[in-house]
């Protein structure tokens, strides 16, 4: 599956390494992301926790609060604080934030959601779903990755 994608915060301490290919990339445009980049969408990679390897450095948990009252923690770089990776409740997966591969042109967006606050001047692709808030894990994502997922949750209905 290609090579190993490697990527790190802007001081270098922390370098993380993914085992394999992400499950699905979303590029999502909600309040919450754009509030937390300073930016009008963030792009994901989801992966299996035991598939991101840091390598470098030790990622300091930071708990942000998002509006609909949770926290979302981010996994940032104690020195430079740059926001490598994060994760939405569950510890299972983690969200890579593709800003910080080395080769951040390798991925692009398996889906868009939260659409509903993208900003105008943003026009997405053709043939790239878009919802706009969420969507039917089951219904977009492809078989090997659905497979993936139920690997490492928890059994649960
Ligand atoms: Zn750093
Ligand atoms: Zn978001």
């Amino acid at each position: 599956m290609g090579e190993r994608r490697q990527g790190g915060c802007a001081c270098g301490e922390v370098r993380y390494r993914l085992a394999s290919e992400p499950l699905f990339v979303h590029c999502c445009h909600c309040l919450n992301c754009q509030r937390q980049t300073g930016s009008a969408f963030v792009v994901n990679l989801l992966i299996e926790a035991d598939r991101l390897e840091v390598i470098d450095g030790a990622v300091q948990p930071v708990d942000a609060p998002r509006d609909d009252g949770s926290v979302q923690r981010i996994f940032r770089c104690p020195r430079c604080q740059v926001a490598v990776f994060s994760e939405y409740g569950r510890p299972e997966v983690r969200f890579v934030r593709a800003g910080t591969l080395d080769d951040p042109t390798g991925v692009a967006p398996d889906v868009h959601i939260f659409t509903r606050s993208k900003v105008d001047w943003v026009t997405l692709p053709e043939g790239t779903p878009a919802v706009e808030v969420y969507y039917d894990t089951k219904a977009l994502w492809p078989p090997e990755s659905l497979e993936r997922l139920k690997a490492v949750m928890p059994a649960r209905r």
